[in-house]
């Protein structure tokens, strides 16, 4: 089997790539048509969705910006589903660029009305984009471009940054304090790095991954990993926000151990633009 493989990919001509493994190539040709697909969709496919953040009275803080794409054969995709794809592709560079000027714009236009004025938005920021020389220079042109208030803006970066390069992501990130804005560092607990970047890193905001937050009323390590990080967060300063906050009874525990800020389909789920303002100009959605 092999050698009659072999065979065909000969007869195929040298200059191309063959997988003897049939299965193999049928997933390779897979991923090769889906990039083609994502390098079309951006930007006119890409969509946003705003998700709140409340504080403990249930105040609206402002929301987390959560790409979408909307295919026009299979509908609305999961970023879990083409994040990975436009990583590895480096599409999440120019897709990055959309997403931080699109938030950028909308900081701009809410600061017009009295109702959504003050509110601020997260933006991901994956490590590569983060990583790009002139990421810096990108995120000031984009501000003064929009003219959005930096201080509303908030990037969200994860630990798996924190791995290599730290003099360099403390260098970008210094830069970026000096302009305005803040930083959360996302979905923290998942990652290997050392406790001893926090001290180091200028952050503003912990982020506790929905992992731990789940299953927090009926897994007792997840409760005591959730009650160390928020004490953590607070003994370094940091404002303390949960991810995945699904019930009454975990938002309360939360409350309880001292955590400020909360998001989750509790509160409310992702929503398209018209949708989070109406509910933010509504008061919290009452
Ligand atoms: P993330 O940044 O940790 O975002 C939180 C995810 O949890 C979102 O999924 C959100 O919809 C979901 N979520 C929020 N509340 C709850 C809840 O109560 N229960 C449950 N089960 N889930 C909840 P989403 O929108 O599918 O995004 C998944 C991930 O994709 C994000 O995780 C982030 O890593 C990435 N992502 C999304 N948008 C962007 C983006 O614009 N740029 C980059 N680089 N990555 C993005
Ligand atoms: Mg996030
Ligand atoms: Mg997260
Ligand atoms: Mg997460």
């Amino acid at each position: 089997r092999a050698d009659a493989s072999m065979l065909q990919a000969r007869k195929l001509g040298r200059d191309r790539l063959h997988f003897f493994d049939p299965a193999m190539q049928q997933a390779l040709e897979q991923r090769v048509g889906l990039e083609a697909r994502l390098r079309r969709a951006i930007p006119e496919q890409l969509r946003l969705h705003y998700q709140p953040q409340v504080d403990a009275g249930g105040r609206v803080l402002g929301a987390e910006v959560l790409v979408r794409w909307q295919d026009p054969e299979q509908g609305l995709i999961s970023p879990a589903a083409f994040i990975p794809l436009a990583e590895a592709s480096g599409l999440i560079l120019p897709m990055g660029q959309w997403i931080l000027r699109a938030a950028c714009e909308q900081l701009r236009c809410w600061e017009d009305d009295p109702a959504l004025r003050g509110l601020s938005l997260a933006v991901n920021v994956s490590a590569r984009q983060f990583q790009q020389a002139d990421f810096v220079e990108q995120v000031v042109e984009t501000l003064q471009q929009s003219g959005a208030n930096p201080r509303w803006l908030k990037l969200e970066i994860t630990e798996s940054l924190l791995c290599e390069h730290l003099d360099q992501v403390v260098a970008t990130m210094t830069r970026l304090k000096a302009v305005g804005l803040q930083f959360s560092l996302d979905d923290f607990g998942t990652g290997f790095s050392s406790l001893s970047y926090l001290k180091r890193l200028p952050f503003d905001q912990l982020k506790i991954d929905q992992s731990f937050v789940r299953d927090l009323e009926v897994d007792e390590h997840d409760a005591a990993i959730v009650r160390t990080i928020i004490a953590l967060g607070r003994s370094l300063g940091l404002e303390v926000i949960a991810e995945g906050v699904e019930t009454g009874t975990a938002r309360d525990f939360l409350a309880a151990h001292g955590c400020e800020c909360y998001q989750g389909y509790y509160f409310a789920r992702p929503m398209p633009i018209a949708e989070i303002e109406g509910w933010l100009s509504a008061g919290s959605g009452g």
